[in-house]
């Protein structure tokens, strides 16, 4: 036993067992007693919160969805635009609380006095803190945290701190943009729960990509975390000045789904400013399970998948189409449902990420660890809903796949997707324009057609033009130093 969370490393039935123990606990005592949302689905379904006592018996519900956020975001009434928060009051604990917990509720208010229990009540669900998705198309959707959320937030932390391995004397640093982000704020948990230096610049946007260069020169950290198309872009600059990186031998990103390519084109870099034998890893999370997930440190062939957190979450993978749940192993998109939170939480909520490979059961074979582990191999629902199904000449274009084929490709640094309408025409046909900038020297001819012959075998569409650019021009494109996400696909149809 090599880790301080025992739990982890538990038979999974064990751990099976304790996950269908808080799923019923957390929904009879928290989730259908004070979420205003959730009680009503409750009751429009005639379900009774004690029938569900498994992860099974969750397919008696329904599924939740972003839609159902955005929804309640556009109410008119505050009140109902929180109606995923977990709100107790009296009238709600006298009414609805299991009996059992309505007696320790009255005794420690006898033995403690009426305010002790109000200021328990209070620490335990008064929302203190959030995170907000991106935003890019709707509106930024909070998701609120409680110090019980909190607590939990420091716990995921050092579990992602004792996946990736780090030692007390090894150092972070964290470029991830500064925002009320998860990334960000998952990072910096992780260090003051791990008891681990981090050093969180920011990113680019805060201090710029000089700063961020001088800060790994002077912290010298082991690990450096942060988005790729960031990380990418601090590694190139500081190569280009011949900088000494030698103290780093682990890159973590945030991004699902990184390309062996890419992973590759990292480590020649640090390879060139004396790093080697750097372990490039992903992590994964979203803003509404307000946790993140970490594949082991292993070789760049090798993926160990998400390690997740079965007593704070279930996942289920279901079939996109028909919602049938699949088995081990199988591909679909990921279900989310809280076992141990306050705050925001969610049922049964559907990321539409799509997990290929599913989740796997087994304990993972680099570390040990019991937990379900999720197949790294996802293809994230934000880029397939704000801008990579896009209609380009009547075909549906899963702009996923070119951005992976693109990130892939050892001879392409940097790129961005343009999608216009012929001659600037809006009742024209629609043209996809790629801006590439090199990494070394190819015949333009030949890379063009080979090119577009990759990109149409996967995805049945071609680049109407390629325009080679310099770095420079790329850069500014994508904004790199100064947006919160690089823009790596821009859609100026009209009315888009
Ligand atoms: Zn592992």
């Amino acid at each position: 036993m090599n880790s301080k969370e025992d739990i982890l490393f538990r038979p999974w039935n064990e751990l099976q067992n304790l996950q269908n123990h808080k799923l019923h606990d957390f929904i009879t005592r928290h989730l259908y007693p004070f979420s205003p949302y959730y009680r009503n689905i409750f009751d429009e379904n005639k379900i009774k919160p004690k029938d569900i006592k498994t992860v099974e018996d969750l397919q008696k519900l329904p599924f939740t969805s972003k839609k159902d956020f955005i929804a309640l975001q556009r109410e008119e009434d505050p009140q109902k635009k929180l109606a995923f928060l977990l709100q107790p009051n009296k009238e709600l604990i006298k009414k609805f609380l299991p009996k059992s917990e309505l007696i320790k509720f009255f005794s420690s208010r006898i033995f403690h006095g009426k305010e002790y229990l109000e200021n328990c009540l209070e620490k335990e669900y008064r929302p203190i803190f959030l995170t907000a998705t991106a935003g890019t198309t709707n509106l930024p959707l909070p998701f609120l945290y409680t110090s019980f959320d909190l607590e939990n937030l420091k716990v995921y932390g050092s579990r992602l701190i004792e996946v990736f391995d780090i030692k007390k004397d090894q150092r972070v640093m964290n470029v991830f943009p500064y925002a009320p982000h998860l990334a960000f704020w998952q990072t910096v948990f992780a260090g003051f729960s791990g008891n681990i230096f981090i050093i969180s610049t920011g990113g680019g946007k805060t201090i710029g990509t000089e700063g961020n260069i001088q800060t790994l020169l002077k912290v010298k950290p082991q690990y450096l975390i942060g988005v790729p198309s960031y990380v990418y872009h601090l590694l190139k600059t500081a190569r280009e000045q011949n900088c000494n990186l030698s103290s780093l031998n682990c890159i973590a990103l945030g991004a699902a789904r990184v390309p062996k390519g890419f992973k590759l084109k990292i480590s020649k870099f640090l390879d060139e400013m004396g790093a080697s034998q750097v372990s490039v890893i992903g992590t994964y999370g979203f803003t509404e399970s307000r946790c993140a997930w970490a594949e082991c440190p292993t070789d760049i062939e090798t993926s160990s998948g998400y390690h997740s957190y079965p007593d704070k979450e279930v996942f289920e993978v279901i079939d996109p189409e028909t919602g049938e749940v699949k088995g081990e192993g199988e591909d679909g998109e990921l279900v989310y449902t809280n076992i141990d939170a306050r705050g925001t939480c969610v049922l049964r909520y559907r990321t539409g990420d799509l997990v290929k490979g599913g989740v796997l059961y087994s304990p993972c074979p680099h570390c040990g660890r019991t937990v379900p582990r999720i197949s790294s191999d996802i293809v994230r629902a934000s880029n397939v809903k704000n801008v990579q199904l896009s209609r380009i000449k009547d075909t549906i274009v899963d702009l996923n796949t070119l951005e992976y084929l693109l990130e892939d490709k050892e001879e392409i640094d940097d790129w961005q997707i343009e999608i216009v309408k012929k001659c600037n025409d809006p009742y024209e046909v629609d043209e996809l324009i790629l801006y590439v900038s090199l990494l070394k020297e190819v015949d333009k001819e030949e890379f063009t057609t080979r090119l577009n012959q990759e990109v149409c075998s996967s995805s049945e569409v071609s680049f109407n033009r390629i325009h080679f650019v310099s770095r420079k021009e790329i850069q500014q494109r994508i904004e790199i130093e100064s947006a919160v996400k690089a823009i790596k696909i821009v859609d100026k149809r009209p009315g888009v």
